[in-house]
């Protein structure tokens, strides 16, 4: 199979002349600066906003580069993964022709950003046990087919996808490969990251939404080849990270092993959580997981659901997605909160006694 880029991208886009913003025509950081109609004495709050922030984020791929050993030209930052999405589907997918490939249960934005784009969406289901069906997935692909998504570890399933599976897609399909791995430092699975520089139709995403601990910043990293990254650069709007959310990041990026620690106290708080639910009579079933979060099997998940409501306790009730009947799926939060959680599940649980 070989990758075309130029084939793949929408013809607009190739001839497309992207705005150029003040801080893109003068990169100096020292100066007079009276080009971006700034106001110049600072902000009304206390912290100084006034200045417009760098549109490509130097300073936090310069950081990020060396975490993940990438070149910082194969690095984008969005606005939250979803901005990574969107632009995807704008600069590959044409509107009313192109599809998508889709493998649920999987991620709702992947539907929805097609949806907004009147891009078609094909969906192949994972086998019962979460996994990909390679042969079924490469039988859906015709010539309109851009992308195929694929989220590993999985959305709400939990499970890390086989790598082999992974890379028959990448070399048995010519369009855009994108690995969703917004779970991955929970899991023990390396990143694909490491297969980027054989694999240039693959793209790889990751948020500082989940173990980071900064879903509210929304910050999402895409990784891929210097000349995809291009792409996402070209079109995205000029200053898509603000400059709090890049003093932000840039700090947490010091501090790693903050990360770290959390992370490990986060995976055995949700052995402890599987194994006090294992425990209850009603819990049919809980599906290995390798992120965040447990997708629990019991006889009636929306009245469970309800019912913790009640209690102002919210899970996410999963029983009408695909291969999900009677799944509720449980963030795995601090001890006391998971205490509580448990509290109300075995009340819940006697009910089936
Ligand atoms: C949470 C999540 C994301 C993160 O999205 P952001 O926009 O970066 O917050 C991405 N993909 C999957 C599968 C997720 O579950």
């Amino acid at each position: 199979m070989a990758f075309d880029l130029k084939k793949l991208l929408r013809p607009h886009i190739a001839e497309l002349k992207p705005y150029s913003s003040a801080r893109d025509e003068y990169t100096g950081k020292e100066g007079v600066f009276l080009d971006a109609n700034e106001n110049p004495y600072g902000s009304i709050t206390e912290g100084n906003f006034n200045r417009y922030p760098d549109p490509y984020q130097y300073a936090i791929k310069a950081k990020l580069s060396i975490i993940k050993d990438i070149s910082p030209s194969q690095i984008f930052l969005g606005n939250g993964s979803d901005e990574a999405i969107d632009l995807l589907m704008r600069a590959f997918c044409r509107p009313g022709k192109d599809n998508i490939i889709i493998l649920p249960p999987t991620y709702g934005m992947y539907e929805v950003s097609a949806d907004i784009n009147d891009i078609q969406i094909k969906k192949v289901e994972l086998s019962p046990d979460y996994q990909l069906r390679p042969d079924a997935i490469l039988a859906e692909v015709n010539e309109d087919t851009k992308i195929i998504f694929i989220c590993s570890p999985n959305n709400p399933s939990g499970n890390k996808v086989k790598r082999a599976d992974i890379m028959t897609i990448l070399s048995n399909y010519d369009g855009l490969v994108v690995v969703d791995e917004a779970y991955i430092d929970f899991s023990d699975e390396p990143s694909f990251i490491e297969e980027l520089p054989h694999s240039p139709n693959l793209l790889v995403m990751q948020t500082f939404s989940k173990a980071w601990g900064l879903a509210s910043l929304r910050l999402g990293m895409a990784f891929a080849s210097e000349e995809i990254i291009a792409i996402l650069n070209k079109i995205k709007p000029p200053y898509n990270i603000s400059g709090l959310t890049q003093d932000t990041v840039l700090e947490a990026l010091d501090n790693t092993a903050k990360k770290d620690k959390m992370v490990k106290e986060i995976l055995e708080e949700r052995e402890y959580l599987k194994s006090r639910l294992l425990a209850l009579a009603f819990v049919k079933k809980i599906h290995p997981s390798h992120a965040n979060f447990l997708l629990v099997e019991v006889p009636a998940a929306r009245k469970a659901y309800e019912t913790l409501i009640e209690k102002r306790i919210i899970i996410r009730d999963r029983s009408k997605v695909a291969l999900c009947a009677d799944c509720l799926r449980i963030t795995v939060g601090t001890r006391a909160e998971n205490e509580r959680f448990l509290e109300e599940m075995s009340l819940i649980s006697k009910q089936f006694d």
